[in-house]
């Protein structure tokens, strides 16, 4: 063969119609050739990247996870440790499921139930990993769910939330976290006449096993409830970590009367469960016992406790996370160039009063408020520069409301008298 007849064994060119052309052992390719084989390979790899940047978040260790949460969370370290290790299962299980391999062994869900009372911590945990994630979050509330076509929401809506988390980028949304609240709400009501139907109770429960299950789910895009001529979204769940939390009210007896029961374990080993610690021995068998149905229980397979926030605890919860109440007003003043400070005693005596009104932590920002009310209306636009709450300061102010409240409960009252 003449060096003439020598050809680029891809596009045909022969060597005098090329510039270079590389000989390999039983072809050649010439340089444009070499070019275009380039740009497609970039390409390829790109678009691999592509369809795997959509799992590319750190997947951190449940030591980091928990050491995370620490900052943002006080106290309840048995939860934190549960959560950590659920979430890491969870987001390996993904890794596993989008490996190079069909996975071998298929990893199950870990979706959660946090037990607790209200102001606990339940929904800052999961809000807090969802951040830490950096993945779509959303609340949804069990209590305004009802059975289809009854007056309520669609269990669907709770979809629509994550949806409009995520900015409607479907994708996105399938791996995010759904943080369902008062799930005890809907436990099954066993005084429930049998005549009138469950529609908010074990109906609900039933409707929830549907996005619980992991299939595709048809979403209405604005929540609500599905109307025949609005477009629905797909949306497929068997990757959206669910967690959901309750109060549970009355829990601690029914895990106290199962622990005095118990033939083995805690009973039988000489141990008496006081009622008031039971609720961190809560097993599935009291989640039925109140009112859920098996089949939902058994999506859960992740079932913690978090304690009622002690007096020591709801003082560090004042100061130390990184976004901490007081953290926050200090700011707030910061901003009109008044310098915020607490007397230590002043604090004490916050907890104090969130401990009296029995709202765990959500009491903390309320009596806040009323301390600080009056001194966010007036100060912006003085030249007073620096505001010291001291106890007595505290203590007025909280006075000067139940004055206040008190004023206006008498004039109702007034009113109502001469009304009648
Ligand atoms: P719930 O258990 O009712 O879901 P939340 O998580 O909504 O309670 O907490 C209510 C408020 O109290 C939140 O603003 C949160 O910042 C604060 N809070 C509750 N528990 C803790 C905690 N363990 N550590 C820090 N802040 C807390």
């Amino acid at each position: 063969m003449s060096e003439q007849d020598i050809r680029c064994s891809f596009c045909g060119r022969r060597k005098d119609e090329v510039d270079i052309l590389i000989a390999g052992t039983t072809g050649h390719i010439c340089d444009r050739c070499v070019e275009q084989a380039e740009a497609i390979v970039a390409e390829e790899s790109s678009s691999h990247a592509g369809a795997h940047s959509s799992l590319d978040f750190t997947l951190r260790r449940p030591a980091e996870i928990k050491t995370y949460l620490d900052d943002f969370v006080i106290g309840q370290d048995e939860a934190k440790r549960t959560l950590s290790v659920a979430v890491y299962n969870h987001y390996k299980r993904l890794t596993h499921q989008h490996g190079e391999h069909a996975p071998e062994v298929e990893l199950d869900k870990s979706n959660v139930i946090l037990v607790g009372e209200t102001g606990t911590g339940k929904t800052l945990l999961a809000k807090t990993i969802a951040r830490m994630l950096d993945v779509p979050f959303c609340i949804a509330d069990a209590t305004v769910l009802t059975e289809a076509g009854y007056v309520g929401e669609d269990v669907e809506s709770v979809l629509s939330r994550l949806l409009q988390a995520a900015d409607f980028d479907v994708e996105s949304a399938e791996r995010g976290i759904v943080f369902i609240d008062e799930i005890d709400k809907i436990a099954r009501k066993s005084d429930n006449p049998s005549i009138t139907r469950d529609v908010s109770g074990e109906g609900v429960q039933q409707a929830l096993l549907k996005l619980l299950e992991g299939t595709d789910v048809q979403v209405p895009p604005q929540g609500g409830r599905k109307h025949p001529e609005q477009k629905l979204i797909t949306v497929n769940t068997a990757n959206i970590l669910f967690i959901c939390g309750g109060a549970f009210a009355g829990m601690e007896k029914i895990v106290a009367r199962r622990l005095r029961k118990s033939t083995i374990g805690y009973a039988s080993a000489g141990h008496v469960v006081e009622e008031s610690e039971a609720l961190a021995y809560v097993d599935p068998s009291d989640l039925r016992a109140f009112g859920l149905i098996p089949e939902l229980i058994g999506r859960f397979p992740v079932l913690t406790a978090l304690r009622p926030l002690k007096r020591s605890a709801l003082r560090r919860i004042l100061t130390e996370p990184k976004n901490a109440l007081v953290r926050q007003y200090i700011k707030l003043f910061a901003m009109d160039d008044i310098a915020l400070t607490f007397d230590a005693d002043a604090l004490d005596l916050i907890v104090d009063h969130a401990l009296e009104r029995k709202l765990g932590a959500r009491g903390l920002r309320g009596i806040c408020e009323v301390i600080l009310r009056n001194a966010m209306f007036e100060l912006p636009g003085t030249d007073v520069g620096e505001l010291r709450v001291t106890a007595a300061y505290a203590q007025a102010q909280i006075d000067a409301q139940h004055d206040a409240q008190n004023d206006v409960e008498s004039g109702h009252k007034q009113l109502g008298t001469k009304a009648s």
